[in-house]
């Protein structure tokens, strides 16, 4: 958990180098490459005068590990982020949580929130976006209130509690990370160029499931570059009680193409 200031230097390379590439093509920065300088701005400025161990970007990144690592609340955050400025007002950091949830959208590590059927049916997103209840069983979107939704005024409607949340954490943006940085890139291909084939089962590419999905895919088999999947899934109780019924069921998908 060393956040030093060439770690983050190095993250950042990762994620814009192709912006930063692109940037002495084109004319005038586009949206990523604005991002990408806001970045670089925050990771060169000082946490106080004199700091050499941490700047901006990193010590902000660091608490919000914490915040997220402890289970702090939202508030919580806010409040030791204003102390911290009231005793050490030379310290630059950010003035509240959602200034630094903002500092870490632009690294890409933000989540989509998808609201879902209770019962898993179906997901509220593109032609059904507004819709009110599931097109299979017909259960609602939101838990009823008392009050009838038509004495809602619209603003209120906004607030009212959902049901069930997907949050969806892009695989498109993570996937390109991993081609970003040279040497993620280079462990993609060691299924293929570094493994040992003496026909011992060490990974799954060793296995009859993955020579089989070969011989039915030989387009995708071709380039070894290519990125295979591994899904699973299991529900846990994130707040560690057994006695009430919210449980959390996460998706994971793990890159089969890395060594083990
Ligand atoms: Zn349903």
């Amino acid at each position: 958990m060393d956040y030093s200031r060439d770690d983050i230097d190095g993250l950042l390379n990762d994620k814009f180098r192709d912006v930063a590439q692109a940037e002495g093509v084109y004319d005038g920065p586009n949206e990523d490459a604005k991002k990408f300088y806001n970045l670089v701005e925050e990771a060169s400025q000082e946490l106080y005068p004199g700091c050499t161990r941490f700047s901006k970007l990193s010590f902000t990144l660091s608490l919000y590990l914490l915040k997220c690592l402890h289970g702090w609340s939202n508030k919580s955050f806010t409040s030791l982020l204003e102390l911290l400025k009231e005793a050490m007002p030379e310290l630059n950091i950010p003035p509240s949580y959602n200034k630094t949830k903002s500092m870490v959208k632009n690294l890409d590590l933000d989540y989509e929130k998808i609201d879902a059927c209770p019962n898993g049916c179906m997901l509220f997103r593109n032609d059904h976006k507004d819709d009110e209840f599931c097109h299979t069983c017909g259960a609602l979107r939101y838990i009823k209130s008392p009050e009838a939704d038509s004495e809602l005024e619209p603003s209120k409607k906004q607030h009212r509690v959902l049901a069930k949340t997907l949050r969806h954490f892009p695989l498109i943006p993570r996937l390109k990370r991993l081609f970003m940085c040279s040497k993620t890139a280079d462990s993609l291909r060691w299924h293929d160029e570094e493994r040992s084939k003496d026909g011992k089962l060490r990974h799954p590419a060793d296995g009859l499931a993955w020579k089989d999905f070969d011989r039915l895919h030989p387009d995708f088999a071709l380039d070894c570059r290519n990125v295979r999947l591994g899904l699973s899934s299991d529900g846990f109780n994130p707040f560690r009680t057994m006695s009430i019924s919210h449980s959390t069921w996460p998706v994971m998908l793990t890159v089969y193409n890395l060594p083990p």
